[in-house]
């Protein structure tokens, strides 16, 4: 079924904004530097990538008459507030599984940002002492029976919304939303630069602009910065969600592999801590463009795109799309970065 046919429940206030860093663009002196801004996409806590993937899971909450979403992330984890905040606003219960995936041991980091909201829409969030890992939990399990024995109807979120068979659409559904704008604004992106972790943001991303290929003819590069500093298994679940999400949405041919593209290098040892590129790109972001970004996912992936523009890898005469993916709440729990 093309994109356009499946339901899909409005969260966010429409098209996300695309706006020139002309100051960053200018300081790196080569391509043309754009973003696209899911940070404030979204009236709902904040907003961020998963609201727009929840856009597509939401109809089948609904026809399946849950009364409580289960769902699974870190300590800080963005993808669980924005779960409790769809959560809040569809008046549904929340389970949430808060595990210990990144080795920050600041006494504040399971009580401020993202948690704190969590907790602040009444969802029910329980910390887990377990280390990082993208893929399915027994303790994400656990708590679905849990709810299920108290009487409740559980419906199952995986971490990021990543492994849930609609979990590409939302981003599948940008790269049209991006033709569109791009019309408007008479310009053209041939690069797309976004942060992966859990795989399904820019998986949905390379089965949308495959398909966008197929009808205008026009090729671009989608290029994922990894931040899970697990790069195998997040190569391996993009390119899983991205043929997955190609055949949802009637590709009609196999991807190619030159379409999938994770690269290394930014991640810096362990998921959720920053090493000194992030650190910079974060300065350069705030005090260029006063555009916020995190210590885990978006100062990363902007870090990746600042040395490629600088190394010409992204050449001159291009027009790059940074994907803003929100993640600004978890910056109080990283403090004493800036103090
Ligand atoms: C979840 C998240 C990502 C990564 O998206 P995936 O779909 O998990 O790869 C990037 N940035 C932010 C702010 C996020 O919350």
């Amino acid at each position: 079924m093309p994109i356009a046919d499946f339901p899909r429940y409005p969260l966010t206030f429409g098209p996300s904004p695309v706006h020139h860093l002309k100051r960053l663009s200018q300081h790196l002196g080569g391509a043309q530097v754009w973003a696209k801004r899911e940070d404030v996409s979204s009236g709902l806590a904040f907003g961020g990538n998963k609201v727009r993937k929840l856009e597509y899971i939401v109809p089948d909450v609904l026809a399946s008459g849950a009364d409580t979403l289960v769902s699974i992330g870190g300590y800080q984890s963005n993808h669980t507030r924005q779960v409790a905040a769809v959560a809040a606003h569809l008046g549904l219960k929340c389970r949430l599984v808060q595990e210990k995936w990144v080795p920050w041991d600041d006494p504040l980091n399971d009580k401020v940002g993202n948690i704190l909201l969590s907790r602040m829409m009444g969802a029910d969030s329980r910390l887990d002492p377990a280390g990082f890992d993208i893929g399915i939990r027994d303790s994400w399990k656990q708590a679905i029976d849990e709810v299920e024995k108290a009487g409740g109807r559980p419906y199952p979120i995986p971490a990021g919304a990543s492994e849930h068979p609609l979990g590409g659409l939302g981003f599948a559904n940008w790269a049209f939303e991006v033709a569109e704008q791009e019309k408007r604004l008479g310009v053209h992106f041939d690069t797309i630069v976004v942060c992966t972790v859990t795989g399904s943001t820019h998986a949905g991303m390379i089965a949308g602009f495959a398909a966008l290929e197929e009808l205008t003819g026009v090729r671009r590069r989608v290029l994922g910065v990894d931040a899970s500093a697990t790069l195998d298994t997040t190569r391996e679940q993009v390119a899983r969600i991205a043929r997955n999400t190609a055949e949802l949405i009637e590709l009609g041919r196999d991807l190619r592999d030159d379409e999938i593209t994770v690269l290394e290098g930014w991640a810096g040892e362990f998921y959720g801590i920053p090493v000194e590129s992030t650190m910079n790109a974060i300065a350069l972001g705030a005090q260029l463009e006063a555009m916020i970004t995190d210590p885990v996912y978006e100062g990363k992936s902007l870090a990746g795109l600042i040395d490629l523009v600088r190394s010409g890898d992204i050449g001159r005469d291009s027009t790059v799309l940074y994907a803003h993916l929100g993640g600004q709440p978890a910056i109080n729990a990283y403090h004493r970065l800036w103090n």
